[in-house]
This record gives C-alpha cells, structure tokens and sequence, in this order.
C-alpha cells in the first residue's frame, strides 16, 4: 500500500529532503537512484530479499500482546512489535539485507558504513559477511570507547572498524568521514546509510526496507487484537524504525501515529536530541530537514542516555509528516525512559532497548488517559542486552526497582 507519492522525483519531501552533496558524489547517488528503481519493480530482488528476511534475519516478527503491563497500568491495551526478536537483535537488519543485496546486483564489492552506538556497524558487519562483502565502520573514537563491546563484534564479523578524531568523535563526524570515504572510491563502494536521513535516494530507500514492519503490523493486528491500533508509537533518532512501522499506517487516518525524541535531562535543559521539537530547519549530511542548532547555524551538541537516538537531525519525512500534522513529535526524558526499561523488564520479561524504552515510557504515559478498549501498538526496535552497562550506571536495580520508586514513578507519570 502506497499512501503517497514521496518524495518527488529529486527527493523533496515538501520543502525537506534533496540532494546536498559534493559534486563528485552527484553522480554516484543518481547511479544508486537508477539501480534501487530497478530493484523495486524486480520480482526477482524482491522474492531473494523476502527470503532473506524470512531464513536469515527471522520474519515475521510477532506482535505480543503486553497484556500485564496494561493491566497494571489501568488504561489501553498495550501491544509489542517484536523487531527486538530480528538476527542481531534490531530493526536495522531490516535495511542492511536490503542495501547489501543492493550494493551485490551493482557489483560493489566494498560496503563502508558509520555508527554512533555501534548498532549500524555490527548489522553492516553482519550483512558484509553474509555476502561476502568488505567492510569499513567509520566509528568516531568518543563512541569507540562508550561501546566497546560492539567495536569488538564489528570485528569478529571481519569488518574493519577506524576510529574518527574530529570534531566531537561522534556519530555526526562518523558520518562525515564515511561520506569522505566514499567520495575517494565511489566506483567499488558502496555506503549503507543506516536510518531515514543522508541525501535522495537514501531516506526514501532506508524507509521502504524497513516498511516491511508496518506491512506485517497491518496484517497481524487484526489476527492478533481483531482489529487496527488507534495509536503507534515509535522511538525517533534518525528515525527509521518510527518511519518503518509508520508507512502503511499513513493511509488509515483514523491511526494516530507518534514519534517519540530524546528529551534528555528535560527539553528545557537544552541538553536532549530533540530535533523535530527543538529545532530549526537546515541542511546536514546531503538533506534539509529539522537541526538542533545554534542561532549561527552551527550544530549543537546533543545528549540521550541512549546512544541510538543521540543524533542532531532527524529523517526529512518526519519533518514533513510533523508540518503536515499527520504525525505527532513528543519527548521522553532519560528517566522516563529508565523508567520504562525496568517496568518492561520486570512486569513483562523483556529486556528492551534504551531506544525503544522512550516510545515504552510515553506509551506507559499515554495508556492510563485511554479507555480499556483502546489498543497502542509500540514498535519495540530492538534488545537491551546491548544498554546493560549505561543501565547499571544510571542506577539500576537499586534506584528503578525499590517498592517505593514503583509509587513515585506512577505519581510521576500521573497514573490513576
Ligand atoms: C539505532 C536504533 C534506533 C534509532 O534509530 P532510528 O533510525 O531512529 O530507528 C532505535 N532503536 C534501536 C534499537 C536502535 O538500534
């Protein structure tokens, strides 16, 4: 299901989207935009992807039906898209298979991606290995040592992983210097962008390989509760899990569809990633869409708990989808998230990611406002097996789980 025609033929998503790129690059992005159009219409492409998502990376995911957690809660019923069941734990699997069976019917034997939290990198690892592929992670060496044990499992799936110096050795520098990379070497390399941002073709591309989730969710709801959600909900950093499970929920209007931003220690504090709340339109990373930036234009630093939504940009359909209203953009603090992390943990025996914690932490908010008979479907991008160490950090067990922090949580929450 087509919900509309975008983005338009040079990618604009409205007034966001494009192409802002080096000259050199210009060429190789259109030589992609021919070859993804190919792949589209292909049956062929189409039946190996489906194959591969079926035998290697475990789709279906399920849908489960949190029904503890919503009881407790009092409100909505709460449902759980699985995508934290996937080979490698996430959604951005999804996308990766996708772009690496690209980049092989286009005869590139090299693939380099960036990584913020190492999440990316390991599932372009993984992909490279599978097809025999090289691989260079662009990692900036901040991220190297906060996420130790993903450099390690990039390298154990044989990729090679180059610490990045510049600027605040963050994903954003990453990126830069993959984007450098493949300027130097675009005849046999490939990029694999790994969300919703980057220039035309690759929001448009990243989103339809992780529609696949909102394609099953459309089939699996009414099996599963009988009928559609009223409202999905999804964690936003770059944002492709949240456009994933969005796209064919675009169609049905009566389906309320929220993204969920870091607002760190409060939108207020200044210190959060809240690109769609908080910030001004700009250009990054070869697109126009919302920035967190200063009044010069300059981009500001950011701060999430969670690695994966610590970015200051943010895909440009969700830019398009929060002018036209058709979404709608909140926040969820690190506490609301930690929060939400341990109430998963303990009331439905799921370990989710600090990512997913967010969209959980404002579901976990919104449910007790809503009738018993509501139905909210969460994407639950991925596992938290990865966040342990930042978890255990922020307090953990002894802060999150005493009996009296359970009450102080629903007080804060404002819950019954
Ligand atoms: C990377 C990641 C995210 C954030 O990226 P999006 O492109 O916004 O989906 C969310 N959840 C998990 C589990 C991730 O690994």
């Amino acid at each position: 299901m087509k919900p509309y025609d975008l983005p338009d033929a040079q990618g604009h998503f409205g007034p966001y989207g494009g192409v802002f790129v080096a000259e050199t690059l210009v060429h190789a992005l259109e030589q992609l935009r021919a070859a993804y159009e190919e792949c589209r219409g292909d049956p062929q492409f189409q039946n190996e992807l489906q194959s591969e998502l079926t035998h290697y990376v475990g789709r279906p995911s399920p849908i489960y039906h949190a029904r503890r957690w919503s009881q407790e809660l009092g409100g909505a019923q709460i449902y759980l898209k699985r995508e934290d069941l996937n080979h490698t734990g996430a959604h951005k699997i999804n996308n990766t298979v996708g772009q690496a069976l690209l980049a092989r019917r286009m005869g590139k034997r090299r693939v380099i991606a960036e990584t913020g939290a190492g999440q990316h990198g390991v599932a372009a690892a993984t992909v490279a290995a599978r097809y025999a592929m090289q691989c260079v992670v662009y990692m900036g060496s901040e991220d190297m040592g906060r996420q130790a044990a993903n450099v390690y499992r990039m390298r154990l799936l044989g990729a090679e992983v180059v610490p990045v110096e510049s600027g605040s050795r963050t994903l954003k520098d990453a990126l830069n210097e993959a984007l450098r990379d493949w300027v130097t070497r675009v005849e046999d390399t490939f990029y694999i962008i790994g969300t919703v941002a980057g220039p035309h073709p690759y929001p448009m591309m990243v989103r339809d390989f992780n529609s696949v989730v909102g394609r099953e969710c459309l089939q699996q709801m009414p099996q599963i509760a009988g009928r559609q959600p009223d409202h999905v909900i999804a964690c936003v950093g770059g944002g492709s899990n949240a456009m994933g499970i969005f796209y064919d929920y675009i169609g049905l209007e009566q389906v309320q569809l929220i993204g969920v931003e870091a607002a760190g220690h409060g939108l207020a504090s200044g210190q959060h990633a809240a690109s769609l709340q908080c910030g001004r339109p700009g250009v990054l990373h070869g697109n126009r869409t919302y920035l967190l930036q200063d009044e010069h234009g300059q981009i500001q630093a950011t701060h999430s708990v969670s690695a994966g939504l610590d970015y200051p940009g943010v895909g440009p359909e969700h830019a398009w989808l929060k002018d036209t209203g058709r979404a709608q953009y909140v926040g969820a603090t690190d506490a609301e998230a930690l929060q939400a992390f341990h109430d998963c943990c303990r009331i439905e025996g799921i370990i989710p990611a600090l990512e997913s914690s967010h969209a959980l932490a404002y579901a976990s908010r919104l449910a007790p406002t809503l009738a018993k008979d509501r139905i909210v479907l969460v994407n639950l991008s991925g596992r938290g097996d990865k966040d342990l160490h930042i978890v255990s950090q922020a307090g953990g067990l002894e802060f999150f789980c005493r009996p009296s922090c359970r009450e102080a949580s629903l007080a804060h929450f404002g819950k019954r």
